[in-house]
């Protein structure tokens, strides 16, 4: 049994004050029966942990950087993340991959840093509009699977979540049966990598323009176990509707 998550990506919004946002969100569920996930700005990362101190909401980092420490200006990495009180961090989210020409190898290496940092990594791929005009979504799903992934690890500190980067921020949405084709696909490579115990209990997200109005509607297709948000995670007012359809799926 998979225990369900609804992740919110702040992305480069929020200051102190997004924090009563989270104060709102608890307040509404204050004994969730998913997993609660939000992934601040890391200037938030610290403030929004003691926020939700007394909460089961996790906060997360939005990337990490490869290695432990170094010379790596700006870069924050997986073991500060955790040390800042972070449970999870993203790792190779379209706008990391397009923004900071991310590789599959490179979003491999901070996974592994995640891991070894003791954080759940939840592991973006997703396919592009000329990649799904084409008829390739299913082979780039394989690569980047293939290539992001690390050979050894768990379905306790890894999640994937399937993000169509023409979906991402733009209000368009796949069909519940092109998300039902991708994540079915997804799992069964998981198997076959991973083998059926693992593989069968990696949590699978759904990520792109995931609303209020549509969240019900793309949690009942087979094999998603959640939601990555983006836009409708900042608000609590948008943000809890979407947990409380996980909840009721
Ligand atoms: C995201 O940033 O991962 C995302 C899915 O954004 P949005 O929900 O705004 O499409």
């Amino acid at each position: 049994m998979r225990r369900k998550l609804a992740a919110g990506n702040w992305k480069m919004n929020g200051t102190s004050a997004s924090l009563d946002e989270l104060t709102a969100l608890m307040a509404t569920h204050p004994d969730p029966q998913v997993d609660i996930l939000i992934c601040p700005p890391a200037t938030l990362v610290t403030s929004a942990v003691v926020t939700a101190a007394d909460h089961a909401l996790q906060i997360g980092g939005q990337d990490c950087h490869r290695n432990e420490s170094g010379a790596h200006t700006g870069d924050i990495s997986a073991a500060m993340l955790r040390d800042a009180g972070a449970s999870y961090v993203l790792t190779g989210h379209s706008e990391r991959r397009t923004d900071h020409n991310e590789s599959d190898e490179e979003i491999r290496n901070k996974t592994k840093a995640a891991h070894a940092a003791g954080l759940i990594a939840v592991v973006c791929i997703g396919e592009t509009l000329k990649e799904r005009e084409a008829a390739n979504t299913l082979d780039i799903i394989a690569g980047q699977l293939a290539g992001s992934l690390p050979d050894v690890l768990t379905a306790e500190n890894t999640v994937i979540a399937y993000e169509p980067v023409w979906a991402i921020g733009t209000g368009k949405v796949p069909t519940t049966n092109q998300i039902g084709e991708v994540h079915d696909y997804i799992r069964s490579r998981l198997e076959q990598r991973y083998g059926a115990g693992v593989g069968t209990s990696i949590r699978i997200l759904y990520g792109g323009s995931v609303k209020a109005s549509n969240a019900a509607e793309i949690f009942a297709v087979s094999n998603v176990d959640g939601a990555l948000v983006g836009g409708a995670s900042l608000k609590a007012s948008d943000f809890s509707p979407i947990v409380t359809a996980l909840q009721n799926a």
